[in-house]
């Protein structure tokens, strides 16, 4: 194939800007903001499931306590009732006893129940304090979330205002060059790393930055500039600076 110098020149410069696409596109899809955003995903997961089940274990804890309370104001009532009935003295010396006993029974049980009231409000107010902890992440994270957001955007905005100069520059550039070698550099991207043309520098192939022989460097020096040659080991198209 032939190709005037000016083409191959053009096609270096398009190679170029393929090549700066290329770097921008993995860019885009390496933001770092996407993997921190992931992790942040995840740990809000996490502190949703937990948060599930802590909730539900506070309102079991409040319920409890309810029950513990309204225990120990039965109780309570139970005594009033029996001291009243203690104070009144109309009762006979054998209720005066049992009243007396049942008091005494009474009061045991209600500390009894009043450290058990005590057990639940000290667990109560550390489940209380697990689910206001997880509450505080879950605020924290979502803040963090959001700020991620807006430096993905950000990022994204850059690197999307950078492809589409980039193409524009492509655009303006293409119909310069002869449709032929671009069909030919085309072809050669796709099984090359996108990468269908490269310099010859010195002696070697700045595609495959392998060494071109000597043999090969002495017919290469010997051809037309207007003849497209390849790179021996890479099959890119070479440019003669
Ligand atoms: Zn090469």
């Amino acid at each position: 194939m032939k190709a005037t110098p000016e083409d191959q020149n053009l096609l270096i410069e398009l190679q170029l800007i393929d090549s700066q696409i290329t770097q921008a596109k993995t860019k885009l899809a390496g933001l770092p903001e996407l993997e921190q955003i992931a992790a942040i995903h995840a740990r809000l997961e996490n502190t949703a499931v937990e948060l599930t089940v802590v909730e539900t274990e506070l309102a079991d804890v409040v319920i409890d306590l309810r029950r513990s309370e309204l225990e120990v104001e039965q109780v309570d009532d139970r005594i009033q009732k029996d001291e009243k009935r203690l104070a009144s003295g109309s009762a006979s010396p054998k209720e005066l006893e049992q009243l007396q006993h049942e008091v005494a029974t009474l009061g045991k049980r209600k500390a009894e129940l009043e450290d058990g009231e005590l057990e639940i409000m000290i667990k109560h107010d550390g489940v209380k304090a697990r689910v206001d902890e997880l509450l505080n992440d879950q605020v924290g994270l979502k803040k963090l979330e959001l700020e991620l957001n807006i430096r993905l955007e950000n990022a994204r905005t850059e690197i999307d205002k950078t492809l589409a100069e980039l193409a524009q520059s492509r655009a303006a550039l293409v119909p310069k060059i002869d449709q032929a070698l671009i069909a030919l550099y085309d072809k050669i991207r796709l099984s090359a790393h996108g990468v269908g043309a490269a310099l010859l520098v010195g002696n070697k192939c700045d595609g495959c930055h392998l060494a071109i022989n000597a043999i090969e460097i002495e017919r290469i020096k010997g051809l037309a500039v207007d003849e497209v040659i390849r790179c021996e080991e890479c099959r890119r198209i070479l440019v003669r600076i």
